[in-house]
């Protein structure tokens, strides 16, 4: 019997504009790596779409065939979903046109876009589109997840900035979700992952930003716990044009970190004012005071500095794992626990990382898309990042451990671009009040769950099919 990726194939080939790649051919190996080295899959069959028409026909013959299919934008999925084995992967990027309406304040977005790809079209009339923290990163998971970054607290999530989806559905039809179209559909894919289709474009709203500034310090071992308190404290009242990201890790054996640091568990802390700076300055400087006078820096950048300069710290082929959850506050306990863990992170790129959301994110009312928890404003991901597989019980153990202590502090919630993929029985916590809404949307668009490589909703169990 032939193999399902043949049988794709031969009923792809004469039509396909993109590249058929299967094992053994040229280009295969690069193009079946994601970016998480702890997933290694080989496809049957790699689909390189070169438009929304090759899209389409990829999804009607897997579906006809039935094949296992992964969908991927920039291969950043930390769950590994954008690939399997012996299936079919829909690669979308070679598509990565951005058309940007300057006046209009719009962009389109195609389903293949990094973010930097979107940054530089951006940028290039002074807008942005409120996104993550890493350029390589793909813009659609992202998206389709949520999206926090920088702007977050200015501008709201990324999701919050869609208004239009057109996307491919399970049986190869063009739909298009927006506040006039398919409100359902428009709902669950702000914040809903990959479940309903494969989005081919993004209609977004952007904003004028070129420069903001950018400020960073650490803060030593022995102040963890008060600088913690402090910036609970502080952030709850703080304006939104200010956002300040908190690494707990070792500190890097580099020239710009203080001799005595370096190797030592420290927070490291950075800082974004995204408004006049001169306003900025009396926050900026509060916040710096927590960390060591040698070791604080501040300076303007541009937008687009700050969305790369995270870039080479998160590389390709390295093994990463992650756990992630929301505090509503961080109790004394919790924050002991964190102080205490990073005395023994297994690896020195594995941290501790901490953000806080609130400012616009929060100010969307929860039943207004699906994403995870708008009201909790903490949220803390776990992120092991290591490169010998010979660490990976360490690595994966320490997370683990730490998770399970602080569990019971957190507020019951994911966010499920920060999922590992043994994590689909927290799926249902990451919608709560939104699941059944969820599971109706997607029972409507995609009843076999044919798009089930992702944090997934299971549609509502078919009937029983009659003779
Ligand atoms: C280095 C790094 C930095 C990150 N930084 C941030 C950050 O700052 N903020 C943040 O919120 N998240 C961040 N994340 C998490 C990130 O949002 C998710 O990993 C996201 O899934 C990545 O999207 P991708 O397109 O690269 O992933 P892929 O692996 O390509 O896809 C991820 C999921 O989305 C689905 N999918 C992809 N494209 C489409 C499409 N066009 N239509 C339908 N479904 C699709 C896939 O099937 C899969 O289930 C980061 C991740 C990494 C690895």
């Amino acid at each position: 019997m032939l193999e399902a990726s043949e049988e794709v194939y031969s009923s792809l080939r004469r039509r396909f504009k993109g590249d058929l790649l299967r094992p053994g051919e040229s280009g295969y190996e690069a193009a079946r790596a994601i970016w998480n080295g702890l997933v290694a899959r080989a496809p049957g069959l790699i689909a390189l779409c070169a438009d929304p028409s090759d899209v389409e026909n990829a999804v009607r013959a897997a579906s006809q065939v039935g094949i296992l299919t992964a969908v991927r934008c920039g291969g950043h999925s930390l769950a590994g979903f954008s690939t399997c084995d012996r299936g079919l992967v829909i690669d979308l990027s070679r598509m990565r046109r951005v058309v940007v309406d300057s006046e209009a304040r719009r962009a389109r977005i195609a389903g293949g876009c990094l973010l930097g790809t979107v940054d530089a079209a951006t940028q290039k009339a002074g807008l942005v589109f409120p996104s993550g923290v890493v350029s390589h990163t793909g813009a659609s998971g992202l998206i389709l997840g949520g999206g926090t970054g920088w702007l977050t607290r200015r501008f709201g999530l990324s999701c919050d900035n869609v208004e239009g989806f057109t996307l491919v559905t399970c049986d190869g039809a063009v739909v298009r979700a927006s506040s006039k179209e398919n409100l359902d559909l428009f709902w669950a894919l702000r914040g809903g992952g990959g479940n309903f289709g494969v989005v081919t474009e993004f209609e977004v709203k952007l904003h004028p930003l070129t420069a903001v500034v950018f400020a960073e310090g650490l803060s030593p071992e022995a102040d963890i716990g008060s600088l913690l308190a402090y910036w609970r404290n502080f952030m709850a009242e703080a304006p939104l044009d200010l956002k300040w990201n908190i690494s707990l890790r070792l500190a890097p054996h580099t020239n710009t970190v203080p001799a005595a640091l370096r190797g030592q568990p420290v927070a490291s802390n950075s800082l974004v004012w995204t408004g006049d700076p001169a306003a900025g300055r009396s926050y900026l400087a509060g916040a710096l005071a927590r960390c060591r006078p040698d070791s604080v820096s501040s300076k303007i950048i541009s937008f687009l500095d700050l969305q790369t300069m995270a870039d080479a710290d998160f590389p390709h082929g390295r093994r990463y794992y992650t756990k992630s959850g929301y505090f509503s506050d961080l109790d004394e306990r919790s924050i002991a626990s964190m102080a205490e863990a990073v005395a023994t992170i297994p690896s020195s790129e594995t941290q501790i990382e901490l953000a806080y959301l609130g400012g616009a994110a929060a100010q969307v009312a929860p039943r207004e898309t699906a994403f995870g928890d708008r009201s909790a404003p903490i949220i803390m991901n776990l992120l092991a990042s290591w490169s010998d597989a010979t660490a990976d019980a360490s690595n994966l153990s320490w997370i683990r451990g730490l998770f399970r202590r602080l569990r019971p502090a957190m507020k019951p919630g994911a966010y499920v671009n920060f999922m590992s993929a043994d994590e689909q029985d927290r799926v249902p916590e990451a919608y709560q009040e939104r699941w059944d809404r969820m599971v109706a949307v997607k029972s409507h668009y995609d009843p076999t769950n044919f798009f089930r490589l992702n944090q997934n909703v299971p549609p509502r169990k078919l009937p029983p099919t009659h003779p």
